[in-house]
C-alpha cells in the first residue's frame, strides 16, 4: 500500500470543500422540524442553526442555515448530506468518528467511509479552524440530546 500523493490530496479536498461551500446541501431549516439548535465559535464569528425531523427513529429531514467561514460552512453541508436518512444510532456513531478523526487526530483508514467528510482532515493542521468544523456537530449533538428527551 502506497500513500496517496499529499499534495493531489490537498488539491482534491480544496475542491470537495469549496463545493460544498458555494453549494450547499440540505440549505433551509425543515418545517415541521423536532429538534432546533443555535451553534456558535466566538473564535471565529461562525454560526450555525440545524434543524432536523425524525420518523421511526431515523433522520427524515435535516437542513442548516449560518453564516460563517467556508470550512464551518462546508462542514454542515458535508454533516446534512451524510446524516439524512440515517438511523439514529448511524448519526451518533458518524458524530464519535468525525470527533475521532479530526479532535482525537485519529486515521482515517480506521474510522470507516466517511464520504467527502475526509476532505477535512488537513484542518487537523490547523488547531483554531478545528472548532469551526465541529461547530455544526457539536449543533447537531446537543440538538439530538433534546429529541431524546
Ligand atoms: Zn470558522
Amino acid at each position: 500500500m502506497s500513500a496517496p500523493d499529499a499534495a493531489v490530496d490537498d488539491e482534491l479536498f480544496r475542491e470537495i470543500l469549496l463545493d460544498h461551500y458555494r453549494h450547499p446541501r440540505h440549505h433551509g431549516l425543515v418545517t415541521p422540524s423536532d429538534a432546533k439548535e443555535h451553534g456558535h465559535n466566538p473564535l471565529c464569528g461562525d454560526e450555525v442553526d440545524i434543524s432536523l425531523r425524525l420518523r421511526d427513529g431515523r433522520l427524515e429531514a435535516v437542513g442548516f442555515e449560518g453564516q460563517g467561514c467556508s470550512i464551518s460552512m462546508a462542514s454542515a453541508s458535508m454533516m446534512a448530506e451524510e446524516i439524512d436518512g440515517k438511523s439514529l444510532a448511524e448519526v451518533r456513531d458518524l458524530i464519535q468518528r468525525f470527533r475521532g478523526l479530526l479532535v482525537e487526530g485519529r486515521d482515517p483508514g480506521e474510522l470507516g467511509e466517511m464520504g467527502d467528510l475526509e476532505a477535512l482532515t488537513g484542518v487537523r493542521r490547523y488547531v483554531a479552524r478545528i472548532k469551526c468544523a465541529m461547530l455544526p456537530w457539536t449543533a447537531l449533538e446537543a440538538g439530538l440530546e433534546k429529541v431524546n428527551g
